[in-house]
């Protein structure tokens, strides 16, 4: 068996199922071509630079799709209550994906030295450890030890807030690692539709250099991948979900282009073959496929049918 990746002649007990939308995303659709060895090089350098994506991890979070342990992810890290710029944890549980309250890390300790006054703020569920600050604080300024009494009374006395803070965190994205992730959702579905012959297409060896070269960024491919919807949203929406990822063929004059789209995040156009007359396909038979991520089933016809029919 042949490695549509590597190019390796192979035994087949060394291929395993690959994912071509991947699995984190929701992807059903499966192949069998590619090598144990390219299906996790893959993995950990092209699939994540799309599943990490904060956009997708935003969307895997809205629609509950769950990792390979069964838990829902959490997109948001590292965030800062804005007013105090004071961190919070943002949790959720991993299970149904509700959030939990945030956790607001201790404040720092302040000190007025007339009054003798100390004020400091705690999150509400680390009211136990209110005592012991106040006496560590004490001991490494060398003030009186307090008692017990008068840590009680703070306590009595504290005023406890429900807080709605603002929230914000830093978000980087990275497009060069996205396209490759989408670029290769392309490639293979170029091979799921058009076979073997497609191996040999010149346009299919430059897929294979960048997909297998972590140093090519720029590939020689001709494609531009889209934030957002654009062809797509043309689509009727019944069909087309936020929740689904497509993918199918057009031809433009001698050239075969492949489309594809991952949620209501990212799309990618990009050109399979510059000799489109090699692959007999009429126009009103370009293949397109359509993946429920929350479901997890495919839907699979002519583009025609789910654009005009
Ligand atoms: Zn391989």
């Amino acid at each position: 068996m042949r490695c549509i990746i590597c190019g390796k002649e192979k035994e087949e007990s060394l291929f395993t199922d690959e994912h071509i939308f991947p699995d984190a995303i929701g992807g059903c659709l499966i192949i069998e071509n590619v090598c144990k060895d390219c299906n996790d090089y893959l993995g950990r350098k092209v699939d994540c630079g799309l599943t990490e994506d904060f956009l997708v991890k935003l969307a895997r979070y809205a629609h509950k799709i769950p990792n390979k342990q069964r838990e829902i992810i959490n997109p948001f890290s590292n965030l800062r209550e804005e007013s105090t710029n004071r961190s919070v944890d943002f949790t959720i549980d991993k299970k149904t994906g509700e959030p939990k309250a945030p956790y607001v890390f201790p404040g720092p300790i302040q000190f007025e030295e007339k009054t003798g006054t100390l004020s400091f703020s705690l999150d509400v569920k680390d009211r136990n450890k209110a005592k012991d600050i106040v006496r560590k604080y004490a001991k490494r300024k060398n003030l009186p030890t307090p008692t017990e009494e008068d840590l009680q009374a703070m306590l009595d006395n504290a005023t406890v807030c429900s807080e709605r803070p603002l929230l914000s965190g830093k978000v980087k994205l990275n497009p060069n690692a996205v396209g490759k992730g989408m670029l290769k959702i392309v490639y293979e579905m170029a091979y799921y539709w058009l076979r073997d012959c497609y191996l040999s297409d010149p346009v299919a060896e430059e897929f294979r250099r960048y997909l297998l070269n972590e140093d090519v960024n720029e590939p020689q491919i001709r494609g531009s991948l889209c934030v957002g919807l654009d062809i797509f949203k043309k689509l009727p929406q019944n069909v087309c979900k936020d929740s689904s990822h497509e993918a199918f063929l057009m031809r433009a004059g001698n050239r075969l282009y492949a489309m594809t789209r991952v949620f209501d995040c990212y799309e990618m156009r990009a050109c399979i073959s510059e000799d489109a007359t090699k692959y007999e396909l009429a126009d009103d038979d370009m293949p397109c496929i359509i993946l429920d991520a929350v479901g997890r089933v495919k839907q699979e016809g002519r583009r025609n049918d789910f654009w005009f029919g």
